[in-house]
């Protein structure tokens, strides 16, 4: 059998290699370091982690990503594997021993027979007889890599200031507080003449908020982060340091909107919220981008009226990042669709974290060695953390304007809502809390329910052959 062949061996390029060797399918994986850094890289160990040593949240009954460290154990990941077999204590956070993590995942990809290791860059697009090619070269590409992709793709941009808003779960939202309306009731391309939300502040809430703002403490920006922004997405601490009414005529402007729980006062500053999924359970806050602290902006945004008890999808951010614009660019199983030979994985297709980037090399490793095979590749169903974020990158994001596709962590907020009980089992009416608690079982029991069906199909074909 020919080899696939897989380029970059981080979190999501070693997964997919893994899982390629496991389906009995010959892999090469080739991996840039030590002969080429990057500027976040500090070894030559495979699966390097260039941060903090926390995959996050372990409980898959009641945190997204840690019902997707459940779906990726069960599907065989290496990473989670290598995760478990070097944890450190961290509550209930999956967080690990960076070294003995990677030293792991190093020595049990060289010592799997169908794997085979190139230390080389792969500086342009791949040979023309590799006809299977995995990249995984997450958010710091090779400029010659992320070029020959940008050539090919046709896209404006590939590598740059990612600056990101946050988005808020829609039911922390206090309706009795925001309401829905388009500025000047203008209907959107859907017709729609309530599409945004709204949130009011009088004069003394927005002095106080601006004040916040001005005060808070911000990230400051890494050697490696030289890339300017546009004036078109200035950081709001920014636009207020411009001066205090900036903000007031720009992203907050009060204009055209009309308060209906209040319709007599104006109010002096409107913060709008657009939707973010198509589900319509994730909002994002309009020109919101920011590079405060994120503790700092959770406390200032929920100074915010009607968002006081606002629960963050994602909070806002400004770095480099290089990410392909996925929705329109790869197809369901992650191909290219200008050139079906090249499929992606890992940070590179947008989505956010080491978790999140294995999870995609995981899928993509699976959807590779199933065309080798001649099997089809399916994705795992969107009722399933796996499903939703193949779902996310490849299509169930609503375009909203420029920029829309942005990279996004799992969240519950990606995959079908479910009605939570309304009572508990001694048949009393539960509080809001627990029914939120009941709600995030179900989904994750759903899942892992949904998951064991789709592997179990996958399974009874390779058997049936
Ligand atoms: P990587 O793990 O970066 O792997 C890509 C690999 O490809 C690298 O080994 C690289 O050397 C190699 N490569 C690149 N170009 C080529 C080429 N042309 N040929 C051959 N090899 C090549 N996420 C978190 O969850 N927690 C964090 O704390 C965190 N901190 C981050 C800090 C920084 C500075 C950055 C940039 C990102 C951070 N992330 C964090 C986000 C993300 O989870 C990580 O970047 C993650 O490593 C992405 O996984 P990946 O497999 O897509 O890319």
């Amino acid at each position: 059998t020919l080899p696939v062949h897989v380029i970059g061996g981080g979190l999501a390029g070693s997964e997919a290699a893994w899982q390629i060797a496991e389906a009995g399918v010959p892999v090469v994986l080739h991996e840039m370091r030590p002969v080429r850094g990057t500027d976040a890289h500090q070894t030559d160990r495979l699966a390097e982690l260039v941060c903090s040593n926390s995959f996050r949240a372990d409980d898959w009954t009641g945190n997204a990503v840690g019902l997707l460290h459940a779906e990726m154990r069960r599907l065989g990941s290496i990473i989670l594997a290598c995760g478990d077999a070097h944890q450190v204590p961290a509550g209930g956070a999956l967080a690990v021993d960076r070294d003995g993590f990677a030293g792991a995942v190093t020595a049990r990809l060289e010592a799997h027979p169908l794997v085979t290791i190139a230390r080389e860059e792969v500086a342009g697009l791949p040979p023309a007889d590799w006809d299977s090619v995995v990249v995984a070269t997450g958010p710091l590409t090779s400029p010659a890599l992320s070029d020959a992709i940008l050539g090919l793709t046709g896209e404006g941009e590939l590598s740059f200031f990612d600056a990101i808003a946050p988005i808020v779960h829609l039911e922390s939202i206090d309706m009795d507080v925001a309401w829905r309306q388009s500025r000047y009731d203008k209907e959107g391309p859907g017709g729609d003449a309530a599409a945004y939300i709204n949130c009011p502040m009088d004069k003394a809430q927005y002095d106080a908020f601006i004040d916040a703002l001005l005060a808070g403490p911000k990230s400051e920006f890494k050697d490696w982060e030289h890339v300017p922004y546009f004036d078109g997405c200035l950081p709001i601490e920014v636009m207020a340091e411009r001066g205090r009414e900036t903000l007031r005529h720009g992203p907050m402007k009060p204009v055209g909107l009309t308060n209906e729980h209040n319709p007599q006062e104006k109010a002096w500053a409107v913060v709008q919220l657009r939707q973010d999924n198509a589900l319509g359970t994730l909002w994002n806050m309009v020109g919101f981008q920011t590079k405060l602290k994120h503790a700092a902006q959770a406390d200032i945004f929920r100074t915010i009226p009607g968002l006081e008890k606002a629960v963050f999808a994602r909070l806002g951010g400004l770095h480099r990042n290089t990410f392909l614009n996925s929705p329109r660019l790869l197809d369901g199983s992650l191909r290219l669709k200008v050139d079906p030979r090249l499929r992606f994985a890992g940070q590179v297709t947008g989505v956010e974290g080491y978790v999140e980037s294995a999870a995609v090399g995981l899928l993509a490793g699976r959807f590779a060695a199933a065309e080798r095979l001649g099997r089809p590749a399916v994705a795992p169903p969107p009722t399933t953390a796996l499903g939703a974020l193949v779902g996310h990158i490849t299509g169930g994001h609503i375009e909203a304007g420029k920029g829309s596709f942005q990279p996004m962590n799992i969240n519950y907020g990606l995959l079908p809502p479910l009605e939570p009980p309304k009572h508990g089992e001694d048949g009393k009416r539960l509080p809001h809390k627990e029914r939120g608690r009941a709600k995030k079982r179900l989904m994750g029991e759903r899942a892992l329910r949904d998951l064991d069906a789709w592997l179990a199909g996958a399974m009874a074909l390779a058997a049936a052959e």
